[in-house]
């Protein structure tokens, strides 16, 4: 339930509102807004009575919001957020690309891909350390080492980094060596984990599952931003449908929907959502007519050597076309 004030509010009429949102057992938090405040009741779970606050002095009129998740819905903030990571704000005009290997491997094969992409005008490097593969015999990452060479390639290239969370219990290591924390598909509901990374405030970059719907998609970000951290961005990475041909189906629709539907940035990830790197640049530009925040692709300088996801990564040349592409349109969309 949202309570939208009059403009010519007194803060002392607000604070009678918060107090009687509070003596009914809720939880109360201020929106300020450039046309209007709104006080957003949290916590709940059966009827409150809307009257009773809407006779209040200063209330202009009480919201029902109708969605199952409040904080990540447009209703309960009709401005967009901006994620800044170290000036690169995602959510805003901008359309961010960060880019960079599936996993970390080695020293050379990360700093020649951070070199080219922040050539090519990547704005973030991603590279997984921890890495959540299908097979236990398959490589699972370089783990610690993972971290301090994207620190490494951090220092070197100016770039900010995202990397994996693949379990709480490393939260602490991960959060000091990476500038967002990625939220694997596979721990989309990893209560725990929502929680924990909800109490921080370094961004969280969030996978849909894939098989997730986008209620549930949402609902795992609202388990974030209310346990104190306004700063997620969403993935769309692919989900799995009846069709075979593509690794997963990038699901566009969501990406659209999702803008109308939250205030939370949301970039497309057309490496793991298609499988085939010759998908990669169109499935991008989609993303990108679409709507989408920005992207996620993964970038290797020669995939068929690759210890992960070769199938899906852009050697660099294909990388730096695929940027050209992108500038392209960001001159014809202004
Ligand atoms: C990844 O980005 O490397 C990854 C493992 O992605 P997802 O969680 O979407 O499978
Ligand atoms: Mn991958």
């Amino acid at each position: 339930m949202l309570v939208v004030l009059h403009n010519t509010a007194t803060d002392q009429q607000i604070d009678t509102v918060l107090a009687r949102i509070t003596s009914m057992g809720l939880r109360a938090e201020v929106i300020p807004g450039s046309l209007r405040t709104a006080i957003g009741i949290l916590g709940n779970t059966g009827y409150v009575d809307g009257d009773a606050l809407a006779q209040l002095p200063g209330v202009k009129e009480v919201i029902h919001v109708t969605k199952p998740y409040k904080l990540v819905s447009r209703e309960w903030k009709s401005k967009n957020t901006v994620v800044d990571v170290d000036g690169v704000k995602i959510g805003s005009d901008d359309f961010v690309v960060m880019a960079g290997p599936c996993s970390v491997e080695n020293e050379e094969q990360l700093m020649q891909t951070a070199a080219a992409v922040k050539k090519a005008g990547a704005q973030i490097l991603r590279g997984g350390a921890f890495k959540p593969r299908t097979t236990p015999y398959s490589f699972q990452g370089l783990g610690k080492e993972g971290l301090e060479l994207l620190q490494k390639a951090k220092k070197t290239y100016g770039l900010p980094i995202i990397t994996e969370l693949l379990h709480v219990a490393n939260l602490d290591l991960v959060a000091s060596h990476t500038d967002i924390i990625q939220i694997g598909a596979r721990n989309m509901q990893n209560f725990e984990m929502l929680l924990a990374v909800g109490k921080l405030q370094k961004p969280v970059m969030l996978k849909r599952g894939m098989s997730a719907r986008m209620e549930e998609f949402l609902l795992a970000a609202e388990y974030i931003l209310n346990a104190g951290n306004p700063n997620v961005i969403l993935c769309e990475r692919g989900i799995r449908t009846f069709e075979t041909a593509t690794r997963n189906t990038l699901d566009l629709n969501i990406v659209a929907l999702v803008k109308e539907v939250s205030h939370l940035p949301i970039i497309v990830d057309p490496s793991h959502g298609t499988g085939r790197y010759s998908l990669v640049t169109p499935l991008a530009l989609a993303g990108f007519a679409v709507g989408a925040d920005g992207l996620m692709v993964e970038v290797h300088p020669e995939p068929s050597k690759a210890l992960s996801d070769g199938d899906q990564s852009l050697t660099l040349q294909n990388f730096e076309k695929l940027m050209e592409k992108i500038n392209t349109y960001k001159k014809i969309h202004v």
